[in-house]
């Protein structure tokens, strides 16, 4: 993502009452953020905020997190979420390394990961989000059976990612190198990438991994 410094930006954000700003401070209370109790599902890396505030549309009954680590494109989210005022529907400014200590064992229903930087040198593999040294912090935070669902449009991430799901223990429930033309186009939420991607031609992979217990 070519990231544009929007001055203001942070302050912008502090003020939102859509936005969390410490989210250490929610660790384990997720639940009283929102006015309803209900699943929690959280997107990390969520850009400018298409996919989440469509899903959160479209399932009242969930209620999400999405997570940015930069706030000049957090900002972009909020703004949609100031004109939208979904109740289900919370956005965090922080790096996805200290999901731990933002969420408690077991607090997470399901994590999306949509079009996460490839980090195509092998010397950054930690770095990318569902290398095993993520896999095991989303392990500590997802609940027995939780799920992890990842779409992108490099196919060499999507391989890279299936290894290292596999390797470390997780169940691949579904897995597609064509997204738009399998049968789960019909409820998919497409997301500023995706768009972009798909537009000009490119397949989209997607793969839904469960957590297994251990
Ligand atoms: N998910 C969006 C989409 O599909 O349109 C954005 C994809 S963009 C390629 C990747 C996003 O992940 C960027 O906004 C980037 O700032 C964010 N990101 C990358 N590493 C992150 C991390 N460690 N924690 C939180 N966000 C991260």
């Amino acid at each position: 993502m070519r990231l544009k410094n929007v001055p203001g930006a942070g302050e912008a954000i502090e003020k939102s009452e859509y936005a969390v700003t410490e989210p250490e401070l929610h660790r384990g209370h997720w639940q009283e953020w929102f006015p309803q109790k209900a699943p929690l599902h959280i997107e990390i890396g969520m850009g400018k905020g298409s996919f989440l505030t469509g899903m959160a549309g479209k399932h009242p009954d969930i209620n999400y997190i999405g997570i940015e680590k930069y706030s000049s494109v957090l900002l972009r989210a909020v703004q949609k979420q100031e004109v939208l005022q979904l109740p289900n529907l919370c956005l965090v400014r922080m790096d996805a390394q200290f999901v731990e200590d933002c969420f408690a064992p077991g607090e997470v229903e399901k994590i999306y990961l949509n079009f996460s930087d490839p980090w195509p040198k092998d010397r950054h593999a930690d770095r990318r989000l569902t290398s095993g040294r993520f896999l095991s912090r989303y392990d500590k935070i997802l609940q027995a059976g939780g799920l992890l669902e990842f779409k992108t449009d490099n196919m060499d991430l999507f391989d890279f990612s299936l290894e290292e799901i596999e390797e470390h223990g997780w169940k691949i429930l579904f897995c597609t190198k064509d997204l738009h033309h399998s049968p789960r186009a019909q409820d998919n939420v497409m997301t500023e990438y995706e768009e972009k991607f798909s537009a000009r031609g490119q397949a989209i992979a997607m793969l839904t991994a469960q957590r297994v217990e251990r």
